[in-house]
């Protein structure tokens, strides 16, 4: 029988539901030994997992077991210890169970009028995450989807900032804007620069593969004022490489040019003591980014995105529309004004949760391990008889190669060392040549278990 309001009402049919899920959702927190799981292939998900959506329903007893035993285990677990592709994500028990109450409490993020007591613990975490950086009181952001999200938005208002200030000056945009970075920036940075329609410049980096000040400032001089930002990677995703960004911030501050920092996965690493030098100069950018869904233990989908100041990226990023009016003439802290997005999940609170939970310490711990443990498993492969490193780790991201592989058995190893769950390893390539790579960012990867995944190089 169908009822309007059957979906929302309180019947015992729908708090059965929900005692369901919440228990499969505290079952799954607990898992003892995450398993790593694997994909199927789009016929075996047909043949087992078809003809969910009908006119009737089919009742949230198949529709959640149907998840849990088929659509869940052809999804990798990227908390599984042994996750060390790309960049993983390793999100704390407190930041995953919050990331339920986000959704059960129904709270929109975009604007303070509606979700004020969000927005404000997310500006929270983000003025913390700012003083870490050394950026100054007024700063402030947004979190958003991803470092996709948060460099375009970035980039947009630094362009939008030059192009004022050249029409206050009364001149016209350049014929092509032109952006800075290094020949190593993320993908993304190209990717914002097609959407934006601008011109991208990747400067060689030194022989340390960091991008310094001087390559920069030629850069400069030849693309003079066409040049509306310069992006330095607070470390790389390939390799964790932190560029020089002290000598970076002297050329930008000194020529008037917004610098951004892309520090999507390293930038989380400035929270540990030891390894803040490195990043030296970050305190000067307009603009920073920092993934928390990477090295800060929180659930997908998360970004910070830090202004210096936030007035101006306002002015970049409002959207102004009769139905609007209401947010966008007052003075409140409306999260949707500073980025390319207008609904938006309060995605920082998970993070927040578990940050005032646990302490800043601890996350300063977690991360700390995951860049010894870099350290000590590099060592290990250096002393390896056929193996070795491409370069020594600087952050929590290790390169090395296993002499006279060819591709195809980089490829044919990594499939069998997920066939028997022990790993997730893919190859990588650096300068055409086939390489390994461990992204370490969980602290439940342990020596023991890298070293499992190196036994079976072979
Ligand atoms: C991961 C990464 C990005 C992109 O971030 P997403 O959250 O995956 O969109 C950008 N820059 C760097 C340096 C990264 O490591």
């Amino acid at each position: 029988m169908i009822d309007p309001a059957r979906m929302h009402a309180l019947s015992p049919a729908t708090i059965a539901i929900v005692d369901d899920v919440l228990d499969y959702a505290r079952r799954r927190e607990l898992y003892e030994g995450v398993p790593l799981d694997k994909p199927l292939t789009q016929r075996e998900l047909v043949r087992l997992a078809s003809g969910t959506i009908t006119e009737s329903g089919i009742g949230a007893r198949r529709a959640a077991g149907l998840f849990e035993n088929v659509l869940a285990p052809a999804c990798l677990s990227t908390d599984h210890p042994g996750y060390l592709s790309f960049i993983p994500s390793a999100p704390s028990k407190a930041a995953t169970a919050f990331d339920v109450i986000v959704s059960a409490s129904s709270v929109y993020g975009g604007s303070w009028q509606e979700g004020a007591g969000v927005v404000y613990a997310e500006n929270e975490v983000l003025r913390w995450l700012a003083g870490e950086f050394g950026l100054p009181e007024g700063a402030g952001g947004v979190f958003v989807q991803g470092g996709t999200i948060g460099n375009l938005s970035a980039l947009v208002a630094a362009r939008d900032a030059a192009r004022r200030r050249r029409r206050a000056e009364g001149r016209a945009d350049p014929t092509r804007w032109v952006v800075v970075c290094s020949a190593e920036a993320h993908s993304s940075v190209g990717s914002a620069a097609s959407i934006m329609d601008v011109d991208a410049v990747g400067v060689a980096t030194g022989r340390d593969g960091r991008l310094h000040g001087d390559a920069v400032a030629t850069a400069l001089d030849e693309h003079g004022d066409a040049v509306f930002a310069v992006v330095a990677t607070g470390g790389t995703t390939n390799f964790g490489i932190v560029d020089d960004i002290a000598s970076i911030a002297e050329v930008t501050s000194a020529r008037g040019v917004w610098l951004h920092i892309d520090g999507a996965y390293g930038l989380a690493a400035m929270l540990v003591e030891k390894v803040r030098p490195v990043f030296a100069g970050v305190e000067r950018a307009d603009s920073v980014i920092v993934d928390p869904h990477k090295w800060l233990f929180a659930p997908f989908d998360a970004c910070a995105l830090i202004y210096r100041d936030p007035a101006g990226a306002r002015l970049a990023h409002t959207q102004h529309a009769e139905y609007l009016d209401t947010l966008t003439d007052g003075a409140d802290w409306n999260p949707s004004d500073l980025a390319i997005q207008l609904p938006r999940r309060a995605r920082g609170i998970p993070l927040w949760f578990s940050l005032a939970t646990h302490g800043a310490a601890q996350y300063r711990a977690a991360i700390e391990y995951g860049i010894d443990l870099a350290r000590r498993i590099a060592d290990e492969i250096q002393a390896r008889p056929g193996l070795s490193l491409v370069r020594d780790p600087q952050l929590s991201v290790v390169v090395f190669r296993r002499e006279g592989w060819s591709a195809a058995e980089y490829k044919a190893w990594s499939d069998r060392l997920l066939d028997e769950q022990i790993g997730f390893v893919v190859p990588s390539s650096h300068a055409g040549e086939p390489v390994l790579r461990f992204a370490i960012i969980s602290p439940l990867t342990t020596y023991e278990k890298l070293i499992e995944i190196l036994d079976t190089l072979g």
